[in-house]
């Protein structure tokens, strides 16, 4: 049995990310290098999205129940789209509610689409920050615009890159506001 078949067998046919049985294919979720074939099973609306990067938001709701997969492959899968669907909040939540272990977030994080000409966001120790990383503040900080502070302690859970090297987007109290990244240690 080829590996595209053992696939489609595991899944019964139907895509592992919404369970669609439209035309449903093996989809290699790269970044792996050992032997094993990491592959999900995907349906031909999931697979389209997916290659042109593209989302219509309204059909990934379906990764809220994908992140629960027993495959990680598929978990890995549904964290490299939801970290492309940032610029939603609820995307933003998935995010947070997931466990991944630690190599199979590099391994989600290694496949996520470059973010090359452009500056590397640096925290306050100079580590490159990537989008989807958990940062805490190491001072307490006045949030421009309202009376909010954000502690120092505070934890930033899978923040998003902005076109400024310098300033991060992150969820503080429930807000999504904009903090300076020279003031953020990665965690
Ligand atoms: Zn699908």
């Amino acid at each position: 049995m080829s590996y595209q078949e053992q696939v489609l067998k595991r899944a019964k046919n139907s895509c592992e990310l919404c369970k669609s049985t439209e035309k449903v294919s093996s989809y290699l979720v790269s970044g792996k290098l050992e032997d094993t074939i990491y592959a999900a099973c995907v349906c031909s609306t999931c697979l389209t999205q997916i290659e042109s990067g593209e989302f219509d938001e309204h059909h990934w709701r379906c990764l809220n129940d994908s992140m629960w997969h027993p495959e990680v492959v598929v978990q890995v899968l549904t964290y490299r789209l939801l970290c492309q669907l940032k610029d939603y909040d609820w995307a933003i939540e998935m995010l947070e509610m997931m466990y991944l272990d630690e190599d199979n977030i590099e391994w989600a994080k290694s496949g996520l689409p470059d973010e090359d000409n452009r500056e590397p966001t640096r925290d306050s120790n100079g580590t490159q920050l990537f989008a989807g990383d958990n940062v805490s503040v190491i001072k307490d900080l006045k949030v421009k615009g309202s009376s909010m502070v954000a502690k120092q302690g505070t934890a930033v859970r899978g923040i998003s890159l902005t076109d400024n090297p310098e300033h991060i987007e992150g969820r503080v109290n429930g807000t999504r506001i904009v903090l300076l990244s020279c003031y953020l240690k990665k965690m």
